[in-house]
């Protein structure tokens, strides 16, 4: 078996960021600029990071982008009102508050009261039962994201096993549910999952969404199938490494996500393409 071939995130995240771009222009020249409104509530380091991150890659986008960065003490009132402003206004298309939010504060409630048409998280009671029912509606970024990967490698999913470990909703859960809508047979596994080598050995595809650094060994991985790794794991001298121990598994997948450089490009992409669809629909 040779090497797998390593599936290039940062590379198709770009070019996911220049359609969107192009997208945004088109739509631009009917009247409509695509407004994203980024909450941060607090100092959080790490959150600042992500903001930063998202605010620049919308400017590039050719968004009207805003970050609004609210004091750790808001309340629970005072930070739904906020939400409730947003959606009030006509020229914000995406709403993402930006998790986590510090304690005290109840995130689901938050999210409970974001428009549907707005959640570019994907993350809403209506946009969860959509993504689980199958109709249309804004999906959650990173499993979105893990999707358009295996599109662009020309992965199918139709009949295949695919193996998603972890049951966020955020990650495990919709990926789950998107690999159903394509036809795939789905297992989810978790923390109480006896097994998991046994599972990941009859995986066609396998999607590893735990936080755990190398959890999954390379000799788990059945030769040829398909690896896409979404954790991202920092050790103590600083390396960031995946959830799947990837230079043994990169001996017999057939494609892989390196860490980083694999799925966590994606996210923000896929946020700016929520955006987008989220203005367009608002134009017609
Ligand atoms: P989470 O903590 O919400 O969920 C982790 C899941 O892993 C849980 O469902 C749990 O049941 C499962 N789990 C824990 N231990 C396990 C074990 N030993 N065996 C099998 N399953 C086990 O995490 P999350 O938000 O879904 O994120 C998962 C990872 O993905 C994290 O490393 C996170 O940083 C990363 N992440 C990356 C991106 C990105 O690339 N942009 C986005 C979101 C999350």
């Amino acid at each position: 078996m040779s090497p797998a071939r390593r599936i290039d995130g940062k590379a198709i995240a770009a070019d996911v960021r220049a359609d969107v771009r192009r997208g945004a222009e088109a739509l631009a020249a009917r009247g409509v600029k695509p407004g994203l409104v980024v909450v941060l509530v607090g100092d959080d380091p790490a959150s600042q990071v992500y903001v930063r991150n998202k605010d620049k890659a919308a400017h590039e986008a050719g968004f009207a982008v805003r970050t609004l960065t609210l004091p750790g003490t808001t309340t629970q009132d005072e930070l739904e009102r906020v939400v409730a402003e947003l959606n009030s206004d006509r020229a914000v298309h995406g709403i993402l508050v930006q998790m986590p939010l510090p304690r005290g504060l109840d995130a689901q409630r938050v999210i409970e009261r974001i428009d549907p048409r707005k959640d570019v998280d994907g993350l809403t009671p209506t946009n969860v039962a959509a993504l689980v029912t199958g109709r249309p509606g804004l999906r959650p970024c990173t499993p979105a994201g893990c999707l358009v990967l295996l599109d662009r490698c020309d992965v199918p999913l139709e009949g295949r096993h695919v193996v998603v470990i972890g049951r966020s909703m955020l990650v495990g859960k919709p990926f789950a549910f998107l690999a159903l809508e394509r036809n795939a047979t789905v297992t989810i596994a978790h923390s109480r999952t006896t097994d998991l080598p046994a599972l990941v050995r009859g995986a066609d595809v396998v999607v590893a969404a735990v936080g755990r650094p190398e959890l999954v060994r390379g000799d788990w991985i059945r030769p040829g199938a398909v690896v896409l790794d979404v954790g991202i794991n920092r050790l103590d001298g600083g390396r960031l490494v995946g959830d799947v121990e990837f230079t043994a598994a990169a001996e017999r997948a057939s494609w892989i996500t390196p860490v980083p450089g694999g799925v966590g490009p994606m996210t923000i992409a896929m946020l700016l393409s929520n955006t987008l669809e989220s203005a367009r629909r608002d134009a017609r």
